[in-house]
């Protein structure tokens, strides 16, 4: 976390989980161990069907409810899907955008990604964009330039506010869902090799005002190693959002003052 330059965000993605009802219940329980959290931004990224209601529920908190997912055209023939303008005017205020499922299960390449990220920046959303490596990539060694690659065309085409604005959220997808955990030294480098290849694109003052967050199994236990390394600027985390105590102990970790 570096909070001179950048804000540090902890952003949770509940994918298919949980009814209105059941976050009803998630909100009543979170909501008072919340705070202020003053030091750190939080944000709930929610079924888009929910988001209105989520959006009610924290309405007296500092927590933003972002979607899980966008489509880039303004209208259309495309069954199923959201825009960002109908994100925006229930009250989202984030939206994930690049997730490994959505790459694996529903064909998002890093072309449409990055369509998506400007639709989103210029409907006023940030974009929490993922990227990240397969384990059998890892092990070929071109985790760099994998990287690189998914973020260079992530952010084609953006101008030096624009990416100010966008989250980048780094995921080896090894990690994902499976309890295994980048170590905080593969994590971190591999966050400082995304800022590197943001300085290279846009220079050292906006690179330095990315938020980096880590993703992958990040936990309760784990978040405070992850979170002191100097490049990871926050979390983005799936199954220990589910639960409020748990999420809230990963807002504790993140919400000390640097
Ligand atoms: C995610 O889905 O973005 C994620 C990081 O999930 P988990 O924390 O469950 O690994």
């Amino acid at each position: 976390m570096n909070l001179k330059y950048r804000k540090t965000i902890i952003a949770g993605n509940w994918k298919m989980n949980k009814t209105l009802s059941e976050t009803r219940a998630y909100a009543e329980a979170l909501k008072p161990q919340l705070g202020k959290h003053k030091w750190c931004e939080v944000v709930l990224c929610v079924p888009a069907v929910n988001i209105p209601g989520a959006v009610k529920l924290f309405k007296d908190t500092r927590l933003a409810i972002g979607g899980e997912n966008c489509h880039y055209e303004a209208s259309g023939a495309f069954t199923g899907e959201v825009t960002v303008e109908m994100l925006k005017e229930v009250g989202a205020k984030y939206v994930i955008i690049g997730h490994s499922e959505r790459r694996q299960y529903y064909n998002e390449t890093d072309l449409t990604v990055n369509k998506k990220v400007h639709a989103a920046l210029e409907a006023g959303l940030r974009p929490i964009v993922c990227v990240g490596e397969s384990l059998e990539q890892r092990e070929l060694d071109v985790t760099e330039e994998l990287i690189t690659y998914q973020v260079k065309i992530a952010l084609a085409g953006l101008t030096e506010s624009q990416v100010r604005r966008v989250v980048i959220a780094y995921e080896p997808i090894w990690a994902i869902g499976t309890g295994k955990t980048a170590t905080a030294e593969q994590a971190g480098a591999v966050c400082s090799h995304i800022r590197g290849v943001i300085r290279k694109l846009y220079g050292a003052r906006v690179a330095r005002a990315v938020t980096i967050q880590y993703g992958g199994s990040m936990n309760a236990k784990n978040a405070a190693e992850l979170l002191a390394q100097p490049d990871i600027d926050g979390g983005l985390i799936g199954g220990a959002s589910l639960k409020p105590d748990d999420f809230m102990a990963i807002i504790n970790a993140a919400n000390q003052e640097a």
